[in-house]
């Protein structure tokens, strides 16, 4: 079954964000505020991943979902959504970049976003940052006043990075995510999959680009 952590036991910080930690391959999910909530990724909907369940669980119904971001078009963060949009009507924030894969699919729902970009969510205001290298269209999020990054599969804890190896991965263009990641000043980091970090996150990232770009 999946576990539904509320991250604020963790981090005060993280007052108003649960993680929704799939069963399989299956992003993690995270939920931002209840009346009007954010999600961020949405995993993979498959039967063992309903996201109803735990939402319910959170108090967020289907009319209460406003927003979706996903990091990322993989089916393991996106599919979700498409569940997700069969109950309720929120809007799809979906880089660019990887929009070409679900575009269509997605409708009115979808907003298109580039670096820059501002989506408010219940929790504050993030600010889209364009990290290819994993997906073209990989993004990471940052809101300066929690030092918070949603940093989906570009970087995860403890010096590991995401793969390069898909169909529009590219090792040089996620290290140079990476080091673009290492410029902010990031507290709490919120990874497509694995543990949260709760403190500290600069350490993991700057671990992360030392491991891409070392001499191979
Ligand atoms: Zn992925």
């Amino acid at each position: 079954m999946p576990q539904i952590y509320r991250l604020e036991n963790y981090n005060p910080e993280l007052k108003d964000v649960s993680l929704i930690v799939g069963d399989g391959l299956c992003s993690n999910i995270y939920v931002f505020g209840k009346e009007e909530a954010t999600i961020v990724d949405t995993g993979v909907g498959n039967r063992a991943n309903p996201v109803f369940p735990q939402l319910a669980e959170l108090g967020v119904m289907p009319e209460n979902i406003k927003q979706i971001i996903l990091t990322h078009a993989h089916h393991d963060h996106a599919m979700g959504a498409f569940l997700i949009l069969e109950h309720a009507n929120p809007k799809v924030y979906v880089h660019e970049k990887d929009t070409k894969y679900i575009a269509s699919s997605f409708g009115d729902a979808l907003v298109m976003v580039n670096e820059g970009d501002i989506v408010e969510t219940p929790i504050g205001a993030f600010t889209v940052y364009w990290t290819p290298g994993h997906t073209t269209g990989s993004m990471c999020l940052y809101n300066p006043d929690h030092k918070m990054l949603i940093s989906g599969d570009t970087v995860f804890p403890d010096g590991y990075y995401g793969r390069y190896d898909g169909e529009s991965g590219s090792l040089e263009a996620i290290i140079e995510s990476l080091r673009k990641m290492t410029e902010l000043d990031v507290e709490i980091m919120l990874p497509g999959h694995g543990s949260p970090v709760f403190q500290d996150a600069n350490s993991h990232i700057k671990l992360s680009y030392n491991q891409a770009s070392r001499p191979r």
